[in-house]
């Protein structure tokens, strides 16, 4: 049987010893050393001794740490599956009707494609999800009728693109509000999908497409943000009722500051795009989290494409993505003050003493 999470105080509940924070949730990830940080001899700055609990510690010089609190923190041992076992409640309550949005934050080369998409020998949580949600529905088949589609966009230079279209079209896709109020962008593919084999070859079809006119794919994509969009649409075969919900899953662009040296031209433009959005997204949550009476969604293409899923009733998780070595210690710290604000908690001062 499946976790199926009905109620906010059950998903609480399930993330155990954490303060209730309404709908966000923020999960730290640290990826491993790499061969050459090994070889080169870098140490390590990630402090897991009380991980279990949540808490992070940051080595931030000879005798100081400084301590992060999180929904979970995973150390580099931690796998595909233990990670998506406790994004599984968030995933299941899409069919119960709820909007999610799941992204992965931080700096280039920290992991934020190996947790989303991962690997063919190990998938990461987009295949994870498509697959437990063709699961449930099945389990579920003499109750509801579930009908499920996918999009794939980037965003790159505040402009969305469709990567699963085929047709060449240079018209500027626009975020629109139906009637119903939903957010959406007319004009872009809505792949119907059946199975897991179809889903991944609509995956194929859109990395495919990001890699087109880029000379460096590698690089393009750790200056966009890629966004996988599911489309649940249900109908309760008892009561006749029929929901809509949305689920995002975002493997966003590297947060990483630009140095001094490169400032110009077109990176100059794309690191302004990318800065743009990401501070926007943190000021939604945060106003979020903070019940602000004003949430800033319109300040970005971000954050507007995935306004329906971030707020309200919808459940938001952030992988915050982090490097353990010494010579990433600045964009780590920046990026987990970046995921403590996010859920809603103020900055204290570094602590003395390790
Ligand atoms: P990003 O998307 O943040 O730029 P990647 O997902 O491309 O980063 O990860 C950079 C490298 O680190 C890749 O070779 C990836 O396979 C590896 N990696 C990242 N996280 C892990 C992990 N948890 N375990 C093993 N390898 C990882």
């Amino acid at each position: 049987a499946h976790a199926c999470v009905e109620s906010i105080p059950e998903l609480n509940k399930m993330v155990t010893g954490v303060q209730a924070l309404g709908n966000i949730r923020v999960f730290c990830r640290c990826r491993p050393l790499s061969k050459q940080e090994i070889s080169a001899g870098f140490g390590q700055v990630v402090d897991f001794d009380a991980a279990k609990d949540g808490d992070l510690g940051i080595l931030t010089g000879a005798s100081t740490k400084k301590t992060f609190k999180f929904d979970r923190v995973y150390t580099p041992k931690d796998n595909q599956v233990d990670v998506f076992a406790d994004a599984l409640p968030l995933v299941t309550s899409v069919l119960d009707g709820y909007n999610v949005c799941i992204f992965a934050y931080g700096q280039t080369g920290t992991g934020k494609t190996f947790t989303m998409e991962g690997t063919e020998q190990n998938r990461g949580v987009n295949y994870r999800t498509l697959k437990q949600l063709f699961q449930i529905a099945k389990e579920r088949i003499d109750s509801f009728i579930y009908n499920i589609s996918v999009s794939v966009l980037e965003v790159y230079n505040e402009q969305i693109r469709d990567l699963l279209s085929t047709s060449p079209t240079s018209k500027r896709l626009e975020i629109k509000q139906s009637a119903e109020g939903f957010h959406h962008v007319p004009g872009i593919v809505q792949a119907q999908v059946e199975n897991i084999k179809e889903v991944w070859d609509v995956l194929q079809i859109g990395s495919n497409s990001r890699a087109v006119g880029s000379n460096n794919v590698n690089e393009h994509s750790s200056r966009s943000h890629c966004m996988l969009c599911v489309m649940v649409k249900s109908k309760n075969l008892m009561t006749g009722e029929c929901t809509k919900s949305k689920l995002w899953l975002v493997d966003l662009a590297g947060s990483e500051r630009l140095a001094k040296t490169d400032a110009q031209g077109e990176r100059l433009k794309e690191a302004q795009n990318i800065n743009k959005s990401l501070s926007a997204l943190g000021d939604v949550i945060y106003a979020l989290a903070t019940k602000s009476s004003h949430i800033p969604y319109r300040n970005s293409k971000l954050t507007h494409l995935l306004q329906d899923s971030l707020g309200g009733d919808s459940k938001t998780l952030m992988f915050v993505q982090i490097s353990p070595s010494e010579t990433d210690l600045n964009e780590t710290l920046s990026s987990l003050n970046f995921a403590t604000r996010v859920r809603g908690v103020e900055l204290g001062p570094a602590k003395r003493q390790v």
